[in-house]
């Protein structure tokens, strides 16, 4: 594994982490979940990051990896770096969702059970609220940190306006934001225009979700939607809509450009996702150890030239 410094931060994270958003609740099976887990650990995948509501069913996440964390990596909690996040509807009522300060300090408190934990490394707040006051929402997160119930905060979700604005509130609390975490792959780009630009003055690391696409940046839709693909499984956020004959055209073109380069589509989007320095991690999601070796093989060669870039680009245009 190669770790990069996060932000102008004491914490390294690997370029790979793994995310429990799918494959890791109740609906799934367990044994599989353990495997993957292990698998990462034992490849040098140090974070590992949730959300209170990541399942089916909402919270089980959690608790899945808890007992995971509890039977297998106890002695190596120190080792981890381990998130979760508040901010998506979780429960029932007017308090089960956004940003108050009655929502996020509640649903961590859930959170810590369902881990097993004394506190988290990282809390995130999972999306911007726009009915409550910023400040109220970022004198949460100080306050959490104050409880040492987590170590550091996170922003996800939040544009460039948004998160100079927290940024300067939690400055004031003396609570800096560790991390930003926001969707980044080949098909979505809008934090090249100024998200990155903030979060490397203010020196924030950035952590990016779905580098995959949800796996269409990979060469498994080229030839339709095989029966165990995100696309098929109906508890998958991937609507199968999604594929549409110019993306597989897309992705076909660009498969070509990653076997040039002796690689597979999938690690030849991670390079690209990280070929910004800026870019601390990637957060990838796995049905199978075999996809975590191959997406960790990516750092094998994470050299992009120029001209690939400018190939990439123009398949990306179209
Ligand atoms: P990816 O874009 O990495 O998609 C992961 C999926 O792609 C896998 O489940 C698998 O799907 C497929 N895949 C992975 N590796 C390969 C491979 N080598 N070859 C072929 N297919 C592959 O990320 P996710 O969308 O899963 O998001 C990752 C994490 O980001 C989440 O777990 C969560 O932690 C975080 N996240 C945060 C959000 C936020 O709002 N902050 C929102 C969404 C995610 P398949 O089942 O088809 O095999």
């Amino acid at each position: 594994m190669k770790y990069r410094r996060c932000g102008r931060s004491g914490i390294n994270l690997p370029m790979i982490s793994l995310g429990l958003w799918h494959n890791f609740g109740d609906i799934d099976n367990f044994e599989n979940a353990r495997n993957m887990i292990l698998k990462s650990f034992d490849l040098g995948i140090t974070h590992f990051d949730l959300a209170n509501n990541y399942g089916p069913s909402p919270g089980s996440a959690e608790r899945n990896f808890g007992k995971i964390l509890k039977e297998d990596l106890y002695n190596h909690r120190d080792e981890l770096i381990i998130s979760t996040k508040a901010g998506y509807l979780m429960w029932d009522g007017p308090y089960g969702e956004w940003g108050s300060r009655k929502y996020l300090i509640a649903s961590l408190d859930q959170s810590l059970k369902r881990l097993q934990l004394d506190y988290v490394d990282i809390f995130y707040h999972h999306r911007p609220d726009p009915d409550t006051p910023l400040e109220e929402t970022m004198m949460a997160l100080d306050h959490i940190v104050k409880q040492g119930k987590a170590l550091y905060v996170g922003l996800s979700n939040y544009d460039h306006i948004q998160t100079k604005k927290a940024v300067d509130i939690l400055k004031q609390l003396g609570t800096p934001i560790l991390i930003h975490q926001p969707k980044y792959n080949m098909f979505t780009r809008w934090i090249e225009s100024d998200l990155l630009n903030l979060l490397s003055e203010e020196g924030i690391g950035c952590i990016s979700f779905s580098p995959l696409a949800q796996g269409m940046l990979s060469d498994k839709y080229i030839y339709g939607i095989p029966a165990d693909s995100r696309a098929a499984s109906k508890h998958g956020f991937l609507q199968p809509e999604a594929i549409t004959k110019s993306a597989v055209t897309k992705i076909r073109r660009l498969n070509r450009i990653a076997l040039k380069r002796g690689q597979t589509l999938a690690q030849l989007a991670l390079v690209w996702n990280l070929r910004n320095s800026g870019m601390t991690s990637v957060l990838i999601g796995a049905r199978s150890t075999h996809q975590i070796e191959e997406n960790v093989g990516s750092l094998d060669n994470l050299e992009i030239s120029e001209s690939e870039l400018k190939a990439i680009d123009e398949i990306l245009s179209e």
